[in-house]
């Protein structure tokens, strides 16, 4: 079976999402980390993840957010079109798409596995067949736990009834590929369309 990430993976480069939203609200990458930062320090919770867990909503998420960045920017920063802009800048990594058709087709099972957004889900699947390409999808928020918490990896092969080793995992960090080549998947690190679709087909020859 081929268990993919979505963002990074499937769609384009999220550094390059992310560094067009930050244009397009004139924040700068290293004042949003250290807002990010300041945040995780203060409440001893990395927001981020407390939101891809589902702990809390993206509208707390906001709150937070925009509490630590206005004393860094002299203002409070207008942050409700943050998730709209980043999904205008995402697009669909039509090269990975058809590698999942690919793969299907030679009888090759797919799931989804991502670190998402509650309130993200309609934006996301609408980028995608989602149901035509995976036969199950496995989101943090919905799940609970996010990668690269060696959970959310076990619940996904619960849920497929694999072994490791029976799975080829893709992801673009390299935290979550150590996670799950730890737990016996055999993992594919994106760092381009060519070379992942390479090593996917490699494996599976
Ligand atoms: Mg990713």
């Amino acid at each position: 079976m081929v268990i993919s990430d979505f963002g990074g993976v499937l769609t384009t480069p999220l550094v390059e999402a992310f560094a067009s939203v930050q244009d397009r609200v004139g924040i700068p990458p290293k004042t949003f980390g250290e807002a990010m930062r300041s945040v995780a320090e203060s409440g001893g919770k990395n927001p981020l993840f407390e939101l891809e867990c589902g702990r809390i909503t993206e509208a707390e998420f906001q709150v937070e957010l925009a509490d630590a960045l206005e004393p860094l920017l002299g203002h409070r920063p207008v942050i409700e079109e943050f998730g709209h802009l980043l999904f205008e800048a995402l697009d669909p990594n039509v090269g990975m798409l058809d590698l999942i058709r690919e793969v299907r087709r030679d009888g090759i099972r797919a799931a989804l596995l991502t670190n998402n957004v509650k309130e993200w889900e309609p934006k996301w699947r609408s980028m995608l067949p989602v149901d035509e390409l995976f036969e199950t999808v496995i989101d943090s928020a919905f799940v609970g736990c996010r990668k690269p918490d060696p959970r959310i990896y076990q619940l996904t092969l619960e849920r497929v009834g694999l072994e490791p080793d029976q799975c080829i995992f893709i992801d673009d960090m390299q935290i979550n590929i150590d996670a799950a080549n730890e737990l016996g998947l055999h993992g594919v690190h994106f760092r381009e369309t060519a070379q992942a679709r390479a090593e996917v087909h490699a494996l599976l020859a």
